[in-house]
C-alpha cells in the first residue's frame, strides 16, 4: 500500500472512530468537554479533530487542552502535568496583563449622568435637525453598553442610542456621533449624500472621526 493511501486508510479509520463515538451519544458525547486537574493544574479537556494536543492559556487564566478521541486522557493529563510550570507562568503573564488593562480602561459614568449627558448634547444639535426628525420633534435619547458601536439611530422608534463609552471620549469626538445619527434620520446610509449633510452641519467631522479611531 502506498503512503498516500495508507494515510488516506488511517484518515478513514479516524473518521469512523470519530462518527461512531458522536453517535454514541448519551454517555460518551458526554465526555467530549472535560474538567481535569493534572499536575495541580485545572484545566479543561475538549475532544476535538487535531493532530497533538493542544495546551493554551486563556485570556482570564483558565486553561483549555484539545486532543484527539483517540489519545488516552492518561497521555494528556500527563502532557499538562509535565507544562505545569509553564501553564502557571503564562496564567501569571495573562493575570498582569488584565490588571493593566482595568487600570488603563477609564471608568465610565453612571447610567443615568451618562443619559443626562447625551441628552443635553442633543439638544443642542436638534434644531439644525428638527426638519429631519421623525413627527418633527426631538428623537428619544438612549443610553446602552454598546461595545461595537458608538451610535445607532432608529428611524422606527424615532431613537437615538449612544454607546456609554463615548461619554469619556473626547467631546470633539462625541459632537460628532450626535450630528452623524441625527443625519441618519434623513439619509438611514452611508452614501455620499449622508456624508455631505455630515459635512454641512460638520465640516472637521474627519478629525473628530479620527479621535474615536484613536482608541
Ligand atoms: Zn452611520
Amino acid at each position: 500500500m502506498s503512503a498516500f493511501l495508507l494515510a488516506l486508510w488511517h484518515k478513514c479509520v479516524y473518521n469512523i472512530a470519530y462518527i461512531l463515538y458522536k453517535k454514541g451519544g448519551g454517555s460518551l458525547a458526554a465526555q467530549k468537554v472535560q474538567q481535569r486537574t493534572a499536575g495541580g493544574i485545572a484545566y479543561t479537556l475538549t475532544r476535538r479533530r487535531v493532530r497533538n494536543i493542544n495546551l493554551r492559556v486563556r485570556a482570564d487564566g483558565s486553561v483549555a487542552a484539545s486532543a484527539a478521541v483517540r489519545v488516552p486522557v492518561s497521555y494528556v493529563d500527563a502532557f499538562v502535568a509535565a507544562r505545569a510550570d509553564w501553564v502557571r507562568s503564562a496564567q501569571a503573564r495573562a493575570a498582569v496583563r488584565r490588571e493593566r488593562e482595568e487600570a488603563e480602561r477609564p471608568e465610565l459614568p453612571a447610567k443615568a449622568d451618562a443619559l443626562a449627558h447625551m441628552q443635553a448634547l442633543c439638544r443642542v444639535y436638534y434644531p439644525q435637525f428638527a426638519a429631519s426628525c421623525p413627527g418633527g420633534h426631538m428623537p428619544k435619547i438612549a443610553v446602552r453598553d454598546m461595545t461595537t458601536r458608538w451610535g445607532s439611530c432608529s428611524l422606527r422608534t424615532g431613537t437615538l442610542a449612544f454607546a456609554r463609552r463615548l461619554c469619556v471620549m473626547p467631546l470633539a469626538a462625541q459632537e460628532y456621533v450626535v450630528v452623524h445619527e441625527f443625519c441618519h434620520f434623513a439619509h438611514p446610509d452611508h452614501s455620499p449624500a449622508f456624508w455631505a449633510a455630515v459635512a454641512r452641519v460638520m465640516p472637521d467631522y474627519k478629525q473628530r472621526e479620527k479621535l474615536l479611531k484613536m482608541r
